[in-house]
């Protein structure tokens, strides 16, 4: 007997027939005499929906009742495929963060996971009971309800797979595994059978929202193996784990990601001194915003400095606040920043030993007339801002290049 953890996205959940699929696959392990959890998604649609009506409400709702009303999408699904399981002659129960005790943060829309109490999980499954978990949700120790942050369902199962100590995490979806590029956008990308941790977490980190990047990173702490599949057939899927596909020398490069869900904010005038950068990151850090790629350049026959950082949409509004308070308290000349910005990342282990590949990169940019504003290097990622319209065409034109021969 086996502990299995299964978690279904919002596609896989997104009506009551899909329920019932979900429901006869969960039902075929734990007759096989598995103790089975499940961890379920809103369905499809259903949280963009809530954002929405949040934001016809206030341009800037309050984080706290966003949680609330979005952790209602994940209720309706555990419940939902409760009652599907119980009627297909099985025994199920539903059960939220709260009843859970699933603990975070209290950084509302952003939590991190702290520690999951598993008393009531195993009492219900030493019941016989299928565990129905909502994903996405927590609970801080004031029993404020919090959220993981969008995609953050796959990282409520993957912690749950550490916390009850499980070999390997199911997480299924739309897709039939992780792809070298998002197989939406690039038709022929090819599908791995593996991909170890490292290269997972940087696909997911740059824009494959195949899987959370936070999912990854605990997978990789505690060892735990992801098979990534279909919930709409059989088939193998990928699967993430310590080592993956591999390739002796040469440039290894095993996708290319996009990210449509970037701002770029611009500091421009700051005094060229030691501390500024600090102060102006650590004041960013303090309010948890999360920046990626960043640029310093000195302003010619001048002592001065500009900074520019991309953060992504959601917190681009709360960045240009603090960057216009940072503007008086530092003595800078402006505040300005671009809304519809994009980034194409090209991951592969050895990238920076293999310079000629970088090069390459911004050719095959340059070739397609894709206009380069930002550029980060490092290791195992070379990734481009460029504008939004010319994302796709940068995704096929890269793939092209290194990625189909
Ligand atoms: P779920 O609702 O099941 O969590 P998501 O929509 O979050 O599913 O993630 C699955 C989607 O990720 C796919 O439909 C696909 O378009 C997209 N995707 C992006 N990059 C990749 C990739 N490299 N491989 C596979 N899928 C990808
Ligand atoms: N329902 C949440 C979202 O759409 C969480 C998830 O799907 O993982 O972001
Ligand atoms: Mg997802």
């Amino acid at each position: 007997m086996a502990l299995i953890i299964q978690k279904y996205g919002g596609t896989s959940v997104a009506n009551a027939e899909r329920v019932t699929e979900v429901a006869k696959r969960v039902l075929k392990y734990k007759n096989e005499g598995n103790d089975v959890i499940v961890v379920v998604s809103a369905p499809a649609g259903t949280t963009d929906s809530l954002i929405k009506r949040a934001y016809e409400l206030s341009d800037t709702p309050n984080k706290r009742e966003l949680d609330m009303l979005l952790t209602s999408g994940e209720q309706i699904s555990i419940a939902s495929l409760a009652i599907a399981i119980e009627e297909l002659g099985g025994k199920a129960i539903s059960l939220n963060a709260f009843q859970v005790n699933f603990n975070t943060t209290d950084a509302h829309t952003k939590a991190q996971i702290l520690n999951i109490d598993t008393d009531v999980i195993k009492e219900n499954l030493s019941k016989g009971n299928v565990v129905v978990f909502a994903g996405f949700q927590g609970i801080t120790k004031n029993n404020e309800i919090t959220t993981l942050g969008r995609g953050g369902s796959d990282t409520t199962a993957v912690a749950l797979g550490a916390a009850l100590s499980a070999d390997e995490v199911e997480i299924y979806t739309d897709v039939d595994g992780v792809y070298t590029a998002d197989p939406r956008i690039v038709s022929n990308a090819r599908k791995l059978e593996s991909i170890s941790y490292k290269e997972m977490l940087e696909l997911a980190a740059s824009g494959a929202k195949v899987l959370h990047p936070r999912s990854v990173e605990i997978a990789a702490k505690y060892g735990i193996k992801i098979h990534l599949r279909s919930s709409f057939d059989d088939s193998l899927g990928t699967i993430v784990e310590s080592e993956g596909e591999k390739s002796m020398e040469k440039a290894k490069i095993i996708g290319v990601t996009s990210s449509k869900n970037e701002g770029k904010i611009t500091l421009s005038g700051l005094p060229d001194k030691p501390g500024i950068a600090a102060k102006v990151f650590s004041t960013l850090a303090k309010s948890k915003i999360n920046t990626d790629i960043i640029l310093q350049s000195s302003s010619i026959n001048k002592e001065l400095n500009n900074i520019s950082y991309t953060v992504k949409s959601d917190d681009l509004l709360e960045a240009v606040r603090i960057s216009e308070e940072l503007k008086k308290e530092l003595g800078a000349e402006g505040v300005t920043f671009e809304e519809r910005i994009a980034k194409v990342s090209v991951i592969g282990i050895g990238l920076k030993t293999h310079y000629e590949t970088t090069a390459e990169i911004f050719d095959t940019l340059a070739e397609n007339n894709i206009n380069i504003d930002m550029i980060s290097c490092s290791e195992i990622n070379v990734s481009c801002i460029i504008k939004e319209s010319d994302v796709e065409k940068a995704v096929r034109a890269l793939h092209s290049k290194f990625l189909e021969n």
